[in-house]
């Protein structure tokens, strides 16, 4: 995976703009403090807190993936491997528990991701680079 692609970003805990600070002071979902942002980029001094309550929407991005994350085990177990659908749920319930943090983490890259654009001289930036 290229290093500068936004996608990078969001799933390896880095900063949308110049991919190289890290996003949250963790690098694990699962640790204690899974939850703790840095305020600024530390490589480039990008601001994560735009506006206060920015990060209200991220949870609608947390839906989208819980939502995401029950259509594709629904269609594994039930359709394709004909678990019964009691089963499904009860697995279902203790992995909501699991990916919490982790979709709470990765929402909020994301919808930060949305909003800035990558560096203009990174190769593969969406932005285009203009000279002169
Ligand atoms: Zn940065």
């Amino acid at each position: 995976m290229r290093k500068d692609s936004r996608f990078y970003s969001i799933l390896f805990n880095k900063c949308p703009r110049c991919h190289e600070g890290d996003f949250f002071v963790t690098n694990s979902a699962f640790s204690r403090h899974f939850d703790d942002m840095h305020d600024h980029c530390p490589h480039c001094g990008e601001n994560f807190t735009p506006e206060p309550g920015f990060y209200w929407a991220s949870m609608f991005v947390s839906y989208a993936f819980f939502t995401i994350w029950t259509l594709l085990t629904f269609f594994v177990a039930v359709q394709w491997l004909k678990i019964d659908v009691d089963y499904y749920l009860m697995g279902l319930i203790p992995s909501y528990l699991i990916l919490t943090p982790y979709f709470f983490r990765v929402a909020r890259r994301t919808w930060l991701t949305l909003f800035i654009a990558p560096k203009p001289n990174h190769v593969g930036s969406s932005v285009p680079v203009t000279k002169g």
